[in-house]
């Protein structure tokens, strides 16, 4: 297959830092749309890949999956894109496209997995998916979104990854008015939940371990915010909550959590902590509690939420720093040192 060099922001091995280097990108086929990349968000998974939390991660890696930008080419067959479009691509950019899940929508639970926008077997080119700290990106345009013209487009990247995997549990467990929603852990994720599920019309409490975003978080919308080392303040909400959405990255109890349930309530994980996570059995028996999980969205309902989010104004709060910026970005994210996503002005990349 034919291919086209352009510049990238990633790094060939484990423990070296990013840089600069070149990497591929297919020639378009008919139904492909080619998009220059203008801004790329930093999600904390792009951490966990580099890091190789999970033990899977395909060196050379180029991260980023909050991709906004413009379409710069079109190939034959494409119905939905032209040049000069606004669009972005978030985790998913294939699938089987025939199986239930990806003719319902739910392209996420592919019956032969999803290709990812990055560190994933690429189906064209062999060896692994480029992601979006690069020039451009190359694919079919059913797994290409539209972003609304009224979103500011550097702010909106985040909406791509952190975005729908907080919007798809808090719809999928009915987040609305009359519900109380506790959102735990204020980053990437928790922040854009605390202001969707505040669309959506619940009452939310966020619990952080950080002093600094107790006050923030009602700047952000949160009705109540719980300093959860304050034992006589997490006492409070034994038993009050519908919901809780956890965007929790690295080891923590659960069980706490879920004792902050009504009966029937669900604790949702969507942190990715690498080790494995305990419950108790009475911590889930007694109230009829649920834990389970949920992983990003499908692409029907990506877009949907990047219209909600144009409806209701709504965008990550973010710190824009040029790609040469990215490895202390890294280390920042790692601490928790970031209010409240980087997000990478990609202009900088032909610097
Ligand atoms: P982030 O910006 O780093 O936010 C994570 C937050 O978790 C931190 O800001 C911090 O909030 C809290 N936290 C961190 N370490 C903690 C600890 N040891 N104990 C208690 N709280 C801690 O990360 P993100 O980008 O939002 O991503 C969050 C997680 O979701 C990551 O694991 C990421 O890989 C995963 N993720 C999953 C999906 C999915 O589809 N399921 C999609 C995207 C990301 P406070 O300071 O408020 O305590
Ligand atoms: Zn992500």
């Amino acid at each position: 297959m034919e291919t086209k060099i352009v510049k990238a922001f990633g790094t060939e091995a484990l423990n070296v830092p990013l840089h600069t280097m070149n990497i591929k990108r297919r020639e378009l086929q008919p139904h492909d749309v080619e998009m220059e990349i203008l801004f790329c968000g930093i999600c904390h998974s792009d951490l966990h890949q580099i890091k190789n939390d999970f033990g899977h991660t395909a060196f050379p890696i180029v991260p980023g999956h909050e991709i906004v930008g413009k379409v710069t080419q079109v190939g034959d067959h494409v119905k939905s894109f032209k040049t000069g479009d606004l669009a972005a691509i978030g985790c998913i950019v294939d699938s089987c496209g025939k199986c239930e899940y990806c003719e319902d929508g739910t392209e996420q639970f592919c019956d032969e997995g999803v290709t990812f926008s990055f560190n994933s077997p690429d189906k064209y080119l062999g060896g692994t998916t480029f992601g979006g700290f690069s020039e451009t990106y190359v694919c079919n345009e059913k797994y290409v979104l539209h972003v609304p013209e009224t979103l500011d487009l550097a702010s909106a990247a985040p909406l791509l990854c952190a975005g729908i995997t907080v919007y798809s549990p808090l719809k999928h467990w009915q987040a609305g008015p009359g519900k109380k929603v506790g959102i735990l852990g204020i980053g990437g994720l928790g922040h854009l939940a605390i202001k969707i599920a505040k669309a959506m019309g619940a009452e939310v409490t966020v619990f952080t371990t950080s002093p600094s975003k107790v006050e923030d978080a009602k700047r952000l919308g949160a009705d109540e915010a719980v300093l959860s080392s304050d034992a006589e303040q997490m006492s409070r909400y034994f038993r009050k909550l519908h919901l809780i959405i956890d965007t929790v990255s690295a080891k923590h109890d659960v069980n706490t959590y879920l004792n902050l349930l009504k009966p029937d309530g669900s604790v949702v994980l969507v942190g990715l902590p690498p080790e494995p996570i305990e419950v108790g059995a009475f911590n889930i028996v007694g109230g009829r509690h649920s834990f389970s999980g949920s992983n990003i969205g499908g692409i029907a309902e990506t877009q949907e939420m990047l219209d909600f989010c144009a409806k209701h104004n709504i965008t990550a709060d973010i710190e824009l720093i040029n790609v040469q910026q990215v490895n202390e970005a890294f280390e920042r994210l790692e601490k928790g040192d970031v209010k409240y996503r980087f997000v990478i002005d990609m202009a900088t990349l032909k610097k």
